[in-house]
């Protein structure tokens, strides 16, 4: 593996008597990108909040960058450069598309506006939102809303972005853009973990994918190992098979 960005040891996360995570170690490489998957309730979400700072931890340790990152805000970690998209958008419906690009933009409080401008104008042309940059974000389409959160990550430059489930409801044309974009990404050197069930995305585009099941990893492998992983298997096939 390439030089360690992300170094998560013995994590564990506690809802009252549920374990979401019961002692996770995961390593994530810098320039990587990384599969997240496993059965709805299986923790990969939690795993995200946690990194993103959105959960407070319960026993463990993160690195980052080689600093421990463990009870900072979510806007810390943002400007230091982890970005993520969330299962549900979360983009301002009041405000136009510029304008929720330009939140993300000068969230960092040093970005000036005219560099934040720009920014947000290439993204939005290179996701093909330009035109649509003084609507309000109310009367997006609902791919629309995932590129707009898509080219919102991008505004502070992320070293690293987790995606949960960019794909969810995503009609295949879209799906293939928003391939393009992941991958491209990646090429430039940004670290990606993506929470999927869409196996073929996954398989597709992770070198490397981590598989979960109640708060636990049982597989750490190619898409190749992982595929053909009898646990994953039986994971997948159990109770908890499907699921959005
Ligand atoms: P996944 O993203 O893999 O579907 P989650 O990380 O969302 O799974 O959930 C893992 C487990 O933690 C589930 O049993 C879920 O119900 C529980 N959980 C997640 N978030 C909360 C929360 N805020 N409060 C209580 N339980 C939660
Ligand atoms: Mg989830």
């Amino acid at each position: 593996m390439t030089q360690t960005l992300l170094d998560i040891n013995g994590l564990v996360k506690r809802f009252g008597g549920l374990t979401a995570l019961k002692s996770v170690d995961m390593r994530v490489g810098e320039g990587e990108l990384l599969g997240l998957i496993g059965p709805n309730g299986s923790g990969k979400t939690t795993l995200l909040n946690i990194v993103s700072g959105y959960y407070k931890a319960d026993a463990g340790s993160i690195a980052y960058q080689g600093s421990g990152i463990l009870g900072a805000a979510p806007h810390q970690l943002a400007r230091m450069g982890i970005g993520r998209s969330f299962q549900v958008t979360k983009i301002f419906q009041r405000l136009t598309v510029l304008e929720n690009m330009l939140v993300a933009g000068l969230s960092d409080g040093k970005t000036k506006r005219d560099e934040a401008r720009d920014r947000a104008e290439g993204l939005l042309q290179e996701l093909k939102l330009a035109r649509l940059r003084d609507e309000r974000a109310s009367s997006l389409s609902g791919g629309q809303g995932k590129l707009l959160e898509f080219a919102r990550i991008m505004m502070l430059s992320p070293k690293i972005v987790l995606l949960d489930e960019p794909f969810g409801g995503v009609h295949p044309e879209l799906k293939r853009f928003m391939h393009e974009q992941i991958r491209k990404w990646n090429a430039a050197g940004t670290t990606i973990i993506l929470i999927s069930h869409d196996m073929g995305s996954i398989f597709d585009l992770c070198g490397r994918v981590v598989t979960l099941s109640y708060g636990d990893i049982i597989c750490d492998g190619t898409p190749e190992e992982t595929r053909n992983d009898p646990a994953v298997l039986d994971a997948y096939l159990g109770d908890h098979h499907g699921a959005a």
